[in-house]
C-alpha cells in the first residue's frame, strides 16, 4: 500500500518595487491606454456598417456558381466534363447527349453546394468560360436541397448576372 504524500506550498511576499509603485501611483498604464485611444480616435474608420456598406470584391472572388451562354443564347458548355473530373469535392454531376447537329450538350449539370469548397478549379478548367464563380455571396439555404443547384438554376444565375460576370472576367484578363 502506498503512503499518501502531502505537498506544502508556502506563500512568499512579493518584493517591494519602487518603480512599480510609482507606475501604479501615477496611472502610467491608464495614460498609455488613453494615448493609444487618442491616436486612433481621429483616424479614418476601418470598420464598415455591413450590409449598407461593403468592401470591394476582387474580380477573382469565388462566390455562387453560374453557367453562361453566348450572346446568341446558346449554352457555352460543351459537356467536356473537365470541371466534373477536376472537382476535388466531387460536387459536380454531368450527363450529356449528342444533338442532331452533332454537337454535345449537357442534359444534366448539377452542383451540390453543400459539398463545394469554392476552390475555383471548375472555372479554371473550363475551356469555354462556361462554369464560373460569380461575385454573389449573399445567398443561403434553409435545408440541404436549397443548396443543390441544377442546370436550370445555374443558367438562370448566369443569365441574370452576365454583365457583372463579363466585367469581372474582363478586369482579370490582363493578369492571365
Ligand atoms: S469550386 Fe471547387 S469544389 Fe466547388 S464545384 Fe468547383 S471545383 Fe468543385
Ligand atoms: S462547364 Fe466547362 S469544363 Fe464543365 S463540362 Fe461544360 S465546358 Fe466542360
Amino acid at each position: 500500500m502506498s503512503t499518501p504524500t502531502t505537498r506544502m506550498t508556502t506563500y512568499t511576499e512579493p518584493e517591494f518595487s519602487l518603480k512599480d509603485f510609482l507606475a501604479s501611483f501615477m496611472l502610467i498604464e491608464f495614460v498609455k491606454g488613453m494615448v493609444l485611444t487618442g491616436k486612433y480616435a481621429f483616424r479614418s474608420k476601418i470598420t464598415l456598417e455591413y450590409p449598407e456598406e461593403k468592401t470591394p470584391l476582387s474580380p477573382r472572388f469565388r462566390g455562387l456558381h453560374a453557367l453562361r451562354r453566348y450572346e446568341n443564347g446558346e449554352e457555352r458548355c460543351i459537356a467536356c466534363k473537365l470541371c466534373e473530373a477536376v472537382c476535388p469535392a466531387m460536387a459536380i454531376t454531368i450527363e450529356s447527349e449528342q444533338r442532331a447537329d452533332g454537337s454535345r450538350r449537357t442534359t444534366r449539370y448539377d452542383i451540390d453546394l453543400n459539398k463545394c469548397i469554392f476552390c475555383g478549379f471548375c472555372e479554371e478548367s473550363c475551356p469555354v468560360d462556361s462554369i464560373v464563380e460569380t461575385q454573389i455571396l449573399e445567398y443561403h439555404g434553409e435545408n440541404r436541397n436549397d443548396l443543390y443547384f441544377t442546370k436550370d438554376m445555374l443558367l438562370a444565375v448566369g443569365d441574370q448576372y452576365e454583365p457583372q460576370i463579363a466585367a469581372a472576367k474582363s478586369a482579370d484578363a490582363k493578369y492571365r
